[in-house]
């Protein structure tokens, strides 16, 4: 293998998260406009660029690989993607090929995914409500969703259900959202909204829910302990003590995680971003295609996007200003 990723702040970087389209076949209100324009195809990485770029990724060290999008499954042909990276699995270079995805498309793809030697993905679920679901989705159907967790289960797939906390909308629904993944055996992940992107003319100082104060909430029922585990995130994690259950909690506008950032983000056009909350980008779209048939020049350029990854984000909700705005949607970099 060549030299590992070490960033300037000694971080090593183990952890690639890819987003391989900006196209999605829901609207979620806290992520997209109702009316968002989208890249012309050829802007996109090819899936065979892809394979190129994670490839270079995973000799470079990374053993982790989370594919998000927009919806990384409804790009054509994901699964020939899949399939190509599931053979750093079989090397052992590779220790985990996962996705973040919306679940409309899982009773498809499922059985492939779990082919591939996918073992857990992230399914996002807000509501268990069909009303209040078609309205944060704009465009989605709970039915098909649920259907979608149901065949990731029977494939085999761990499920873990990120749930975004928003203020007025699931607040009612700690509970019984806890409770059902429960009964399923799944994992719950809450995450505080985060102010990416022009999204239309939701509030989302009126979004935002402090985890903190629901943590008061859970409380209130449940005993909890905080665990120790830590994914080089911003995720925490407590068990409750009458369930076992494991309920994490990502709060990047209350917490500062960064010191053990272990993450790049890569979005659909080949830009690397080296922080989910600064502007900071390189290109790696332009050596990938200026050179097809050395990866040398790809090296150089991730090692000098690396060389650049910021300490830290500055997202602060504090002074109920949008401090730290983002101009690009979540979309964009997949979260
Ligand atoms: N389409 C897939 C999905 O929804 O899981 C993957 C991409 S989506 C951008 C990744 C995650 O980001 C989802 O869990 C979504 O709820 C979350 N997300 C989107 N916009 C957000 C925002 N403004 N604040 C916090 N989380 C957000
Ligand atoms: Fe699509 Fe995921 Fe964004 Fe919702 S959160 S619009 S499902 S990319």
């Amino acid at each position: 293998m060549s030299q590992p990723l070490i960033d300037p702040f000694e971080r090593a970087i183990s952890y690639l998260r890819v987003s391989v389209t900006d196209r999605c076949d829901f609207r979620c209100v806290y992520c997209m406009s109702e009316n968002m324009t989208f890249l012309p195809k050829k802007e996109l990485l090819t899936l065979e660029e892809l394979d190129r770029l994670c490839s270079t990724f995973v000799r470079l060290g990374v053993q982790k690989l989370r594919i998000t999008g927009g919806e990384p499954l409804v790009r054509r042909g994901i699964m020939t993607y899949f399939d190509a990276m599931s053979r750093h699995l079989e090397s052992g270079a590779l220790k985990e090929l996962t996705l973040t995805t919306n679940g409309s498309q899982l009773e498809k793809y499922a059985d492939d995914l779990a082919a591939c030697g996918v073992k857990r993905i992230n399914i996002s679920l807000d509501t268990l409500d069909e009303a209040k679901f078609a309205e944060i989705t704009r465009w989605g159907r709970l039915p098909q969703v649920i259907k979608g967790i149901d065949a990731a289960q029977k494939a085999g797939l761990r499920v873990k259900i990120n749930t975004v906390a928003l203020k007025g909308f699931n607040e009612d629904e700690l509970f019984p959202l806890i409770d059902w993944c429960a009964s399923r055996d799944m994992d719950l992940t809450f995450i505080e909204v985060m102010p990416m992107g022009d999204i239309g003319n939701e509030n989302r100082l009126g979004q935002y829910w402090s985890l903190k104060d629901m943590r008061k909430t859970i409380g209130e029922r449940f005993t909890m302990t905080d665990l120790a585990e830590r994914t080089g995130g911003p995720a925490r994690y407590i068990r409750l003590e009458e369930t076992g259950q494991k309920i994490g909690f990502i709060t990047p506008l209350t917490h500062n995680f960064c010191e053990s950032c272990n993450r790049v983000r890569i979005t659909c056009t080949g830009e690397i971003y080296t922080c989910l909350g600064q502007e900071g980008k390189s290109d790696l779209r332009a050596p990938l295609r200026a050179y097809p048939d050395t990866d040398f020049p790809l090296e150089e350029a991730i090692r000098a996007a690396i060389a650049l990854k910021p300490k830290g984000h500055d997202f602060d909700y504090s002074r109920q200003e949008l401090g730290g705005q983002m101009t690009r949607h979540m979309s964009h970099t997949g979260g």
